[in-house]
């Protein structure tokens, strides 16, 4: 049903998946950049496709809005909500014979500006797995909320402008609605300012937040992509305070590289748990794990699952699919 081209191919249909290469024709399951090209035709969501063609200028897009079933060169081709951003898929393709569930990037728990997660059972399951390792458990979403909000505001009472590093799209936003929904208003960046705006075209509202323009606001938290405070996208900012948002905020080594001053572990992707979740749910016979480490296949067949490394399949399964 499918196969590995330098990346996932459904073969009937020749149709690319989260190709990083340019492909005649793509889904992007979301628009970061390890996640699309250039392609000739994209089939994303339109929340998606908007995103894709604000990074990558004007291009064909077909739009699969989620839920609703497009026949595709003799496959079914569905959507549903990743639960990772705004608009973020996973792909259901059926044959008539089989079905495979794509996941993209995921998360299972809410987040302010995303879809919630629906996971649809297939026989076979392509899984992102970035955080398969043990350690990467987080705490409950309320309670790293509450992190974060006490940090910005501490730095906001001690006279100081609270500086939130975070991927320009997806989490970004989320952070942003967090902090309005407090009462604390934003100022963005403009790579963040630029992906808010269709956020908001999409129907995600963010509340009260601007395009920093080099002067800090009193009273102001200032969101901008990692490493943005040391570039010339944000000048003016005095006595920050750098905070991180990330799920490798777990990880203690990375933690001592960043210099942040504060790191809180507020991931867009699922952890450790949701992980061994979204395979239970999923109930596939077939199991391949995509990004993060090789020990997650061994942690899914110690379990008993029927898995495998995407592109590296023993020569004894290959005629299987
Ligand atoms: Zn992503």
């Amino acid at each position: 049903m499918f196969h590995y081209d330098r990346g996932l191919k459904i073969t009937r249909g020749d149709l690319a998946v989260d190709f990083k290469r340019r492909a005649p024709r793509a889904f992007v399951s979301h628009a970061h950049n390890d996640h699309m090209a250039r392609h000739m035709l994209a089939l994303c969501t339109p929340t998606t496709g908007q995103l894709y063609q604000l990074r990558l200028g004007a291009r064909d897009v077909l739009e699969l809005p989620f839920r609703t079933p497009l026949e595709w060169g003799g496959l079914r081709l569905t959507t549903f909500p990743a639960g990772h951003c705004w608009g973020s898929a996973m792909l259901l393709a059926e044959d008539g014979d089989q079905s495979l569930l794509y996941t993209g990037d995921f998360k299972l728990v809410p987040s302010a500006t995303s879809e919630l997660a629906e996971l649809p059972r297939a026989d076979i399951l392509v899984l992102e797995s970035t955080y398969g390792d043990p350690q990467y458990r987080f705490a409950p979403r309320a309670e790293l909320v509450g992190q974060l909000i006490d940090v910005v505001r501490k730095a906001l009472t001690d006279g100081r402008t609270p500086v939130i590093e975070a991927y320009a799209l997806g989490k970004a936003q989320e952070v942003t609605k967090l902090l309005t929904d407090h009462g604390i208003p934003v100022l963005q960046s403009k790579a963040v300012y630029e992906v808010s705006c269709v956020y908001e075209k999409c129907g995600m509202k963010l509340g009260n937040f601007r395009l920093f323009e080099n002067v800090p606001l009193d009273g102001h938290a200032v969101v901008a992509p990692p490493g943005m405070h040391r570039g010339a996208g944000l000048q003016g900012v005095r006595r920050p305070t750098r905070i991180a948002v990330t799920g490798w905020a777990l990880d203690p080594a990375s933690r001592r590289r960043t210099g942040f001053d504060h790191a809180v572990p507020l991931s867009d992707h699922a952890d450790f748990g949701e992980l061994l979740e979204a395979v239970e749910r999923v109930g596939a016979r077939e199991i391949y794990c995509t990004h993060g480490p090789e020990s997650f296949v061994d942690e899914l067949r110690n379990r008993g699952f029927n898995a495998f490394r995407l592109g590296k399949v023993p020569a004894t399964t290959r005629l299987l699919f």
